[in-house]
C-alpha cells in the first residue's frame, strides 16, 4: 500500500534527464536534477502540480544549472549533500546516508555515494532510484574527485538494492555505455540483447532509462568485476593489472575513458 507516485521524466540540455516526482495524493512534486528552469517550469504548469523541493544529486552544472531559476519566483526546500553546501545553489537541507526526505505523502531514503563527486547522493523512493552520474543504465560516472575504491563502494551499496527497482539516471548513455560493454564482454547474450533493444528504441528517438536493477546486474560491466570474460579482457588490455574487483573497476573504468 505505497502512496501513489508520478514520475515525469524531462529531456534537458543535451542529453540531460531532470525528474518531476509527483505525490498523487497531495499534488506537491520535487525536482531532481534540474539542468536548466525553462523547460521544468514548463512541465511543472503543464502537469499542474505544486512543487515544493529541488533535489540534487551532485553539484555539477548540468544538474543544478536550473536551481537558481526556480528559485527566482518560488521557495523551494533544495537537497544535497551536507559537505557540499557551498557548490549546489540555494541548499536549505544537507543530507546524508540513510536520511530520509518527504515530498508530500512520499518518503525518499539517501544513499551517500561518492565517485563521481566526493559529495554524490542518490534517492531511493520506494523501488525508484535516482542515481545522478554514479550508475548510469550500462555504465557508471567518471571519476573525477573519487577513487575507484570510493566508487566501487558507492556502487556495491546500489548492487545490494532488489532487482526490480528501477535505476534513473542523469544522462541518456545507454547506447554508447552498451558499444563499450559490448567491447569488453561481447559473448555476454542478455548484454548482445539488450544493445539491440536499445539502439532500436534510439532509432526510434526514444528514451532507455529507466532500466531495472537487473538488468543492471546482468549486462552493466561496472557491476561485473566478477566476470571472467571481463577479467580477460582486462588482462589482454593491461596485463599487469591485478583482478581483484577494485583492480578490475579500476581498469574496466579506464578503458571506457579512453574508448
Ligand atoms: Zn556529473
Ligand atoms: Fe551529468
Amino acid at each position: 500500500n505505497h502512496t501513489s507516485m508520478k514520475i515525469i521524466q524531462i529531456p534537458l540540455l543535451r542529453d540531460n534527464y531532470g525528474y518531476l516526482l509527483v505525490c498523487e495524493k497531495t499534488q506537491q512534486a520535487a525536482i531532481v536534477d534540474p539542468s536548466e528552469a525553462v523547460p521544468v517550469l514548463r512541465r511543472i504548469e503543464q502537469a499542474a502540480v505544486t512543487p515544493v523541493a529541488i533535489l540534487n544529486t551532485h553539484h555539477h552544472r548540468d544538474h543544478t544549472g536550473g536551481n537558481e531559476g526556480l528559485l527566482a519566483s518560488r521557495q523551494l526546500r533544495v537537497y544535497g549533500h551536507k559537505s557540499d553546501q557551498a557548490r549546489v545553489f540555494g541548499m536549505t537541507h544537507g543530507v546524508d546516508e540513510g536520511d530520509e526526505i518527504e515530498i508530500g505523502e512520499l518518503k525518499s531514503k539517501v544513499f551517500f555515494i561518492p565517485g563521481h563527486t566526493t559529495g554524490h547522493v542518490a534517492y531511493l523512493f520506494e523501488d525508484n532510484l535516482f542515481c545522478g552520474d554514479t550508475l548510469f543504465t550500462a555504465g557508471c560516472g567518471r571519476l573525477f574527485e573519487g577513487t575507484p575504491e570510493q566508487m566501487l563502494g558507492s556502487l556495491k551499496k546500489l548492487l545490494a538494492l532488489a532487482d526490480d527497482v528501477k535505476v534513473y539516471c542523469g544522462h541518456e548513455y545507454t547506447e554508447n555505455n552498451l558499444r563499450f560493454a559490448m567491447s569488453v564482454e561481447p559473448n555476454n547474450a542478455k548484454l548482445a540483447a539488450r544493445y539491440e533493444q536499445v539502439k532500436n528504441l534510439r532509432a526510434r528517438g526514444q528514451s532507455t532509462v529507466p532500466a531495472t536493477m537487473a538488468e543492471e546486474k546482468q549486462t552493466n560491466p561496472f557491476l561485473r568485476w566478477e566476470s571472467k570474460e571481463i577479467q580477460a579482457s582486462v588482462k589482454a588490455a593491461m596485463p599487469d593489472s591485478r583482478l581483484d574487483p577494485v583492480a578490475v573497476f579500476a581498469a574496466v573504468r579506464k578503458m571506457k575513458d579512453a574508448f
